[in-house]
């Protein structure tokens, strides 16, 4: 068969065409129809009646959304005792039957956008243009891990030699695989290392974030009306205690993480401090990505992928743009047009199709971005903030700030939201610069805008970054074209939407057979 990567009925999903007003005009209509919904989120198991529950908050009103039903010790002792007796039966299905259930959920998720969007907006203060970015994200998660699984646990690889002997390589689920997700990419990285490991045989535990457990159980509902049996996968909802009590459990042969580098630093303790089973951990966490801009670079291209990389998302993503290095002969000129589009940015509801900048997820980052601005204006670097339009009072909105500093290195941990900072460098000082990115420890998104073939060449050689964007924004990564992770402290690797990823799912058997 060919590689996954290239298989040839995948497809990347269309989306909606947002500039498309035959295609907006009814997505307009069922998003209304949505808007008035309740919903709750809960675990598969749902025993009880008369259970505690929490409410789901808008970012952009601070409203409630829905309800949560959170896991108790009680439910996710049950629900690894059932993921554990249901996996060898998944993982005796084969690949392509459990490509041909990812593909069904996949179809369901794309048939279900407006429901999805709707709660990607209320419950995580989305635009619209990046919620439909999101859904086509989670889609192209669950197709290109399909593939993958048709590809690598169908027939076994024969590994002929010297032995004489008939030699046989099986790909095979590791057991139990917890699922942890943030709320930056509620849908889609929710699903994204969900779909891997099921793809790979595992029956799987999801946890999505605390603050976005809707749009969570919505996409599990979906995936069991697709065919994935309810015990393989189960919604397991709740806060940091819930997290801790699956990594702790000998029984979870494996934990896919995606959210801050101390807590996959402590998801690895957990895991080697168990008794049993010595349980694999695959982390996506932070990073402190830097762009680089020297004289050969266009400024109207380096404004408008500064504006996207640093303030899309309202800088809620892995990938953004925290540090840009303007090669100080052209850094005045760069930095007058960047500030007059930030000066441009429209901060609001994100429900509005105008707006550029919606809110942070809640009021602890908004607290920790505000002290940062304010440390960072105390020590006398220049900032530069927006105002906040009236619109914005209620809810956790960060005003889109530039701070010009010194050096990546005065940064002491990623600022994760609408601040950019921004340092001059001298001509001739790449190493420094390169060297100074390196030493941060973190190693996710790099950016380059530069036309100079050798600066590109020292660059890719010297920085140590798990995706390095040349002449374009660092944001976006595409399923199957980009796959998306980094090194160091910003994770373990393998990345995301790659021809890797599903094997770090898997175990290797081996069969030998003499005549
Ligand atoms: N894959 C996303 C991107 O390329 C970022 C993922 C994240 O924020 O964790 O923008």
């Amino acid at each position: 068969p060919l590689p996954a990567h290239i298989y040839p009925n995948r497809r990347n999903s269309a989306g909606v065409d947002l500039a498309d007003p035959l295609a907006l005009a009814p997505l307009v209509e069922d998003l209304e129809h949505w808007r008035t919904d309740d919903p709750i989120a809960r675990s598969t198991l749902r025993a009880e009646r008369d259970r505690a529950r929490t409410d789901v908050h808008s970012p952009f009103s601070g409203r409630v959304v829905g309800q949560c039903i959170p896991a108790t010790s009680r439910d996710i002792d049950l629900a690894i005792a059932r993921a554990v007796a249901a996996q060898p039966t998944w993982d005796a299905l084969g690949g392509e039957a459990r490509a041909d259930l990812l593909l069904a959920a996949s179809d369901l998720l794309e048939e279900n956008t407006a429901r999805l969007l709707d709660l990607c907006e209320r419950e995580a203060g989305k635009s619209l243009p990046d919620a439909v970015l999101e859904v086509r994200e989670a889609v192209d998660f669950l197709r290109y891990y399909a593939c993958e699984a048709r590809m690598l646990f169908g027939a076994p690889q024969p590994l002929p030699g010297p032995t004489g002997e008939t030699n046989l390589l099986r790909l095979h689920g590791r057991g139990v695989f917890a699922t942890i997700s943030p709320w930056n990419f509620p849908l889609a990285i929710f699903m994204g290392p969900t779909a891997a490991a099921l793809a790979a045989g595992n029956s799987v535990l999801a946890k999505p974030a605390e603050q976005t457990p809707l749009i969570a159980a919505l996409a599990i509902d979906l995936c069991h009306q697709a065919g994935i049996p309810t015990d393989v996968l189960q919604l397991v909802p709740g806060d940091g205690t819930v997290g801790a009590a699956l990594t702790s459990d000998p029984r979870i042969a494996g934990v896919a993480f995606t959210g801050s580098t101390g807590t996959a630093q402590k998801i690895n303790r957990s895991l080697a401090a168990r008794e049993g089973l010595i349980g694999i951990l695959i982390a996506e966490t932070g990073g402190q990505n830097a762009m680089i801009v020297d004289s050969s670079a266009l400024p109207e291209q380096v404004t408008r992928d500064v504006i996207a990389a640093a303030f899309q998302s309202a800088g809620q993503r892995c990938s953004a743009l925290r540090v840009l290095y303007l090669q100080e002969d052209v850094a005045d000129t760069m930095l007058t047009m960047i500030k007059g589009a930030f000066r441009a940015l429209v901060v609001g509801d994100p429900v509005d199709l105008a707006t550029d900048v919606g809110p942070v997820i809640d009021e602890e980052a908004k607290a920790k971005l505000e002290a940062h601005v304010a440390e960072m204006q105390a020590a006398g670097f220049p900032v530069t903030r927006l105002p906040l339009p009236e619109i914005c009072k209620d809810g956790h909105f960060v005003a889109p700030t530039i701070i010009e500093i010194g050096s990546i290195l005065d940064l002491d941990e990623e600022q994760f939201g609408p601040v950019l900072h921004v340092v001059r460098y001298p001509v001739g000082t790449m190493r420094q610069v390169i060297d100074d990115i390196n030493a941060t420890g973190y190693g996710l998104t790099l950016g380059l805008h530069s036309r100079i073939a050798e600066t590109r060449a020292f660059v890719e050689a010297h920085a140590r970054v798990g995706n390095f964007y040349v002449n374009r924004n660092q944001i976006g990564a595409v399923v199957g074209s980009q796959p998306f992770g980094g090194e160091g402290l910003s994770g373990t690797g393998p990345k995301a939407g790659g021809p890797h990823y599903v094997t770090r799912f898997a175990t290797e058997r081996v069969t030998t057979i003499d005549t």
